[in-house]
């Protein structure tokens, strides 16, 4: 398909908010960058999202004593994790590696690496929003962390102490100072905390044809494509192979095909392991509410008020990428809303599931291969994948540029698992 011979043939394989984000920073470098995705960049992962830049989520998804937590959610249809029994045996390498990483010594490097990353993410997206004209579609109101009591808020006192020492501002909230946020609220939401700082998009996949549309317009090139292998010339991968049948010639290539990547770095001698995380949420039109500010709840789900009405969502469900989705996850969530939302009007929602691309020590890969100077990876950015969008595309733009990455990148290697 494209032509052979240019040394400035970029291909980037993914269009999800990772590849957009990479493709923007290398913008006038004098790459001609190809985009080859299996869908389009409106309907990526991010796009399903919350929609949060979620400066506050530091940790990583593994902590200390998890493993006592996970079979009572398992066993409990409304819990926040599910795992299919066919997808087990796939599942078992993933699952000793997630809580291996869930040790104390761990946990606090993986903290610090994320608030590494974490740290910037928010500048990083003013500027990108600036540039494409997308501000109207951010809001800065906040989040609300809410609890159905003191003593539940108390067991994450942990975590809210080491925000604070990460530097994260935020303060406690009363149940009268909860309902001066958020009237709607209904008596379950009893306590919890303020983030000032946090923002959320109301229109995530919005964001995403916009800054795909800027990108169109910047000269990059989308090709609709499964790419299912690549072609090596001198045992140097020079081409991502097409699934239509056409090549796709480069002389650099980024793996960003979110979830999906690791069936991609394997092939190019760096196995990783990634799993989808499966997420759902359900849109709601008409909830009858008038809600502004960004919800998360103890029970691990989150509300977000967006253009089209008010999105629910959050889980994690393990069944591999290509199970059909299980939408009493949905509904579930649904029903633990109502704990905090009794009048909550659920008529003519949509339902929708998601593949968070997921490491077991919840550190994104932002990497050279180990054996190809001419292949790079940016995956495996979990729950905070639109956060780190602009952040991430940014380091993979140094990164292939030869350039001093600004933030060390030595925790988020694609070898640290071999
Ligand atoms: C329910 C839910 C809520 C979330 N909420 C938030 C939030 O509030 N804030 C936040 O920061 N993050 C959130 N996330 C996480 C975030 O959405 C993801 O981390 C992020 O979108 C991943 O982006 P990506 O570009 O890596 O992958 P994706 O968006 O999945 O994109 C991957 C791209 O690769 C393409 N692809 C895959 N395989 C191939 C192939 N073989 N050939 C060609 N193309 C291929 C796909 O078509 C797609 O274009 C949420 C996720 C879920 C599921």
């Amino acid at each position: 398909m494209t032509s052979v011979g240019s040394a400035k043939k970029l291909v980037i394989i993914g269009s999800g908010i990772i590849g957009l984000c990479s493709a923007y920073h290398l913008l006038g470098q004098g790459w001609e960058i190809t985009v080859v995705s299996s869908d389009p960049a409106d309907d990526t992962t991010a796009c399903g999202s919350a929609g949060a830049i979620a400066n506050a989520q530091i940790f990583p998804v593994s902590e200390p004593g998890l493993f006592l937590k996970v079979p009572r959610w398992l066993g409990d249809p409304l819990g926040p994790l599910s795992i299919r029994p066919g997808h087990m045996p796939k599942l078992m390498g993933w699952l000793v590696k997630f809580l291996a990483a869930g040790t104390q010594a761990r946990v606090e490097a993986s903290t610090q690496a994320l608030t590494s990353l974490l740290a910037p993410a928010r500048d990083h997206h003013f500027e990108l929003i600036k540039e494409i004209k997308a501000q109207d579609l951010l809001r800065q109101n906040g989040s609300l962390m809410l609890y159905h009591s003191e003593r539940s808020r108390d067991k994450d006192a942990y975590q809210w102490a080491m925000r604070r020492q990460f530097g994260i501002e935020f303060s406690a909230v009363n149940r009268q100072q909860i309902l001066e946020h958020e009237p709607a609220l209904g008596p379950g939401a009893h306590c919890g905390y303020f983030i000032p700082d946090w923002c959320h998009y109301i229109d995530p996949q919005k964001l995403l044809a916009m800054l795909a549309d800027y990108l169109r317009n910047a000269g990059v090139t989308f090709v609709g494509d499964r790419v299912d292998g690549f072609e090596f010339a001198d045992s140097r991968p020079v081409a991502a192979l097409g699934g239509q049948e056409n090549n796709y010639d480069f002389h650099t290539c980024l793996v960003a095909a979110g979830a999906y990547s690791a069936r991609l770095s394997e092939q190019l001698g760096d196995g990783f392991p990634l799993e989808s995380e499966r997420g759902y949420n359900t849109m709601l039109p008409n909830t009858g509410l008038d809600i502004t500010t960004y919800l998360a709840f103890e029970e691990h789900f989150v509300l977000t008020p967006m253009a089209q009405g008010v999105r629910i969502g959050g889980a994690a469900e393990f069944a591999g990428l290509d199970a059909p989705p299980n939408y009493a996850r949905s509904k579930a969530l649904l029903k633990l809303a109502r704990r905090y939302l009794p009048d909550l009007n659920d008529d003519g929602g949509t339902q929708w599931m998601g593949h968070r691309p997921s490491t077991p020590d919840s550190l994104p890969v932002i990497s050279r291969s180990t054996g190809f100077s001419n292949i790079y990876y940016g995956f495996g950015h979990g729950h905070i994948g639109l956060t780190l969008g602009p952040t991430t595309g940014r380091l993979i733009s140094q990164l292939i540029s030869g350039k001093d990455p600004q933030i060390s990148l030595s925790p988020f290697g694609i070898d640290r698992y071999t």
